[in-house]
């Protein structure tokens, strides 16, 4: 949970930020260039099939898309699955009062008023459903002790941290806040504040709100919570999702557990009296490497039975949000030039003085990697992980666009000047550290909560950092290379193979190597694609390796013969300006690979990375608007990516030669 340091930031003015639904972006996004190569698949149907796309018209258009009725081949739908309002306490001592109907009317691309910088703000591009995840504990509390004529202040009316609140002295208000927030880090609950009576009042208006704001068809919302489990520090925070309109009586919170195996049971519990649910991890960045460690909470190495239940119950995770990154780290994948992307925030939430986290088992390539582990090892994969991104902004809206970012911390960050000054801190963090929040695609065939809830489950799914990059990835046995120049690409890639987040099938007597088709098309208000990236991981002798291949690259770019290294893209931006042209890359990528290492004894896990041209950092938008230089210690401009969820290959057993030993998996610490 995200405690801000100091609370006297709090009496910060309301200055109106310079920074409005406008697009900062110099550029239009052009017209594909005439020499991109494949050309644009059309659907099966002849009617104009990028009309209707929720981002409005692209370049190209996408594959395989429709509207009128659910469509086998998905549609890709766009949305939140990670979001703060007033209702999480952190939030609200943050200064945050934007609502939950606030947060889905954003979401909708409805303009609504910042309340703490009293600025309008409106995304460019609307999404086509959103979650609302305020966290568990304390839900609401807050919003009602500061209303003298609430049910629970009258209760409560002689209790001296509900006097200091209301007693109109801001500096008492916020030490009242202070004290609350202690219980929250050290999991030690007043319960004054944590009652079934008020928590099961809020959550009811919770669960109203959601459904109020559903719109099948149209937009999806979902009744979810956040779980806001962090034993020393450690982040092991899980969302809870539903899929139906009534969801459980009361959510579960870290005052309840704090151990992920009793969430799971929750979870089993929930499934038993009909309502589907599933949980995604997030920031295991920041997790001291207990987020996909080898061993469960008691400290016991991980067993087929705790394997199964994990995979059961987590089916995404996290992969990028306001807190940074969790796909890979340097000091993990040492060959990957982009690792290093979104890495500025680096300390354990609310450590001070400010802590690193162990990086060992704290990022999600090393969880899937060993996972085909673990499958060789024990038979099961406890980490068989869809991707998804998302904001974890504190605000009650989810500004993913770079170019339209306003702040994700309540007072903290809500103007240019306090995001830019480094007076302000979150969980020990200074504002220019955080990142804008991170986007989740899925693969559906419509837009209502049981299709998006379904593809999510099943790994249909997609994270970016931002961009509304739409990503296509399959994998098979027996794809022609010219798979996706085809007309009914997308109707053939299905037909003979298997979506991201799937398995590949049985290896054919006469198969070779697996085939991957992908295709990447550009978000119409962002940067052009640099390339496309195919990441493997697998087992070998007992030990985990990786190796990123670059698939598709743009401007006709090849790899140099001797090193194989591919020259950059360039670089467009204009710092001063805070602009870039999209003269360098492509607006569409796409091919047919097929891995040349295969190895049908290995077990395999593979995935694609997009990445765009390098665009300016938000903060260097927010330094055009002061006139100054981008701030030194953070990119000026980054590459902005996408990350698909994986395609897994499991070899026949009759192949696979067990491993002795398998030190990442065996290893039990402490
Ligand atoms: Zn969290
Ligand atoms: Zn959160």
């Amino acid at each position: 949970m995200s405690i801000p340091k100091p609370f006297a930031l709090m009496f910060l003015t309301l200055a109106v930020a310079c920074q409005g639904g406008g697009d900062k972006t110099k550029e239009a996004p052009p017209a594909p260039k005439a020499d991109e190569s494949p050309a644009p698949a059309t659907t099966p149907s002849s009617k104009p099939q990028v009309a209707d796309t929720p981002s409005g018209p692209s370049p190209v258009g996408e594959p395989g898309r429709a509207s009128d009725t659910p469509n086998p081949l998905k549609n890709v739908y766009f949305g939140e699955q990670h979001l703060h309002s007033q209702n999480s306490p952190d939030a609200y001592a943050m200064g945050t009062r934007n609502t939950p109907d606030d947060a889905y009317n954003f979401a909708k691309g409805k303009a609504i008023k910042k309340n703490t910088s009293g600025e309008m703000v409106q995304k460019k591009t609307p999404y086509d459903w959103a979650a609302l995840t305020d966290h568990a504990e304390y839900i609401g509390v807050l919003p009602q002790l500061t209303d003298p004529n609430s049910d629970l202040s009258k209760k409560l009316k002689n209790y001296d941290i509900v006097q200091m609140i209301q007693s109109g002295d801001e500096k008492k208000g916020d030490e009242a806040f202070a004290q609350i927030a202690v219980g929250l880090t050290t999991n030690n609950p007043d319960p004054n504040f944590n009652r079934p009576d008020i928590i099961k009042s809020v959550w009811e208006r919770q669960k109203e709100v959601a459904n109020k704001h559903y719109e099948p068809g149209k937009f999806t919302t979902f009744i979810a919570f956040e779980w806001t489990s962090i034993p020393v520090n450690q982040n092991l925070h899980r969302n809870v999702f539903f899929r139906d309109d009534k969801g459980p009586d009361l959510p579960f919170s870290a005052f309840n557990s704090d151990r992920p195996e009793d969430l799971w049971t929750y979870l089993e519990t929930q499934r038993g009296a009909g309502h589907e649910t599933f949980a995604i991890p997030h920031n295991a960045n920041l997790s001291n490497g207990l987020m996909f460690a080898p061993r469960d909470s008691e400290g016991q190495p991980i067993d087929a039975r705790y394997a199964k239940r994990r995979a059961n119950n987590e089916v995404a995770t996290e992969i990028i949000q306001c807190k940074g990154q969790s796909d890979t780290h340097p000091a993990l994948s040492p060959n990957d030039e982009f690792a290093g992307f979104e890495k500025q925030y680096k300390h354990l939430i609310g450590t001070n003085p400010p802590v690193l986290g162990r990086v060992n088992y704290s990022y999600v390539r090393e969880a899937l990697i060993n996972g085909v582990g673990y499958q060789e090892y024990l038979g099961v994969n406890p980490f068989k992980l869809g991707i998804v991104a998302g904001a974890d902004a504190h605000t009650g809206f989810s500004d993913n666009e770079e170019f339209n970012y306003t702040g994700v911390h309540g007072n903290v960050d809500s103007t240019v000047q306090k995001r830019m000054s480094g007076a302000g801190q979150t969980a020990g963090e200074a504002a220019i550290n955080f990142g804008t929040p991170g986007a989740t695609a899925v693969w559906a065939e419509e837009n209502t909560r049981e299709a998006i809830f379904d593809a999510i489950k099943r790994r249909e799914t997609y994270g970016t950092s931002g961009p509304l990059i739409r990503l296509r990835f399959f994998g098979s046995w027996n794809y022609s290379s010219d798979l996706t120049d085809d007309e009914q690409f997308v109707k053939n890639a299905y037909a003979g193979g298997v979506p991201m987040g799937g398995d590949l099938a049985k290896m054919p007597a006469k198969a070779k190597a697996p085939t991957f088709a992908v295709w990447a098309l550009k978000d119409p208000a962002s940067g052009n694609l640099d390339r496309v990236q195919i990441i493997k991981g697998w087992y070998q002798n007992g030990y985990p390796q990786e190796k990123v291949y670059d698939v598709a690259l743009s401007d006709g770019r090849v790899p140099d013969p001797k090193t194989g290294k591919v020259p950059p893209v360039g670089n467009t931006v204009d710092l001063k300006n805070a602009s870039y042209t999209n003269s360098i890359g492509d607006s569409q990528l796409a091919t047919v690979w097929s891995d040349p290492d295969f190895d049908p004894a290995q077990h395999a896990v593979y995935y694609v990375r997009v990445l765009e041209i390098p665009t300016p950092r938000w903060s260097t938008y927010d330094a055009k608007a002061m006139g100054i230089d981008p701030p030194e210690g953070v990119a000026a401009s980054i590459q902005e990516r996408a990350w698909s969820s994986p395609i897994w290959y499991t070899p026949d057993p009759k192949l696979v030669k067990k491993a002795p030993f398998y030190p990442q998996l065996h290893q039990v610490f402490n």
